[in-house]
């Protein structure tokens, strides 16, 4: 059939799906540049 399926990556804060054009995992999401784009909220200490 063609088809491939390609690797992506989602931001776990905003949600957002890019394909990477490096095979490294990016360092930020493209959009709204998080370092922790690829992990899902945890428990957060009120560190503020
Ligand atoms: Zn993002």
């Amino acid at each position: 059939m063609g088809e491939i399926t390609l690797k992506g990556y989602i931001c776990e804060r905003c949600k957002h799906k890019w394909v990477p054009r490096e095979k490294q995992k990016p360092m930020v999401c493209p959009k709204c540049k998080s370092p922790y784009w690829d992990r899902k909220k945890r428990k957060v200490k009120n560190a503020t």
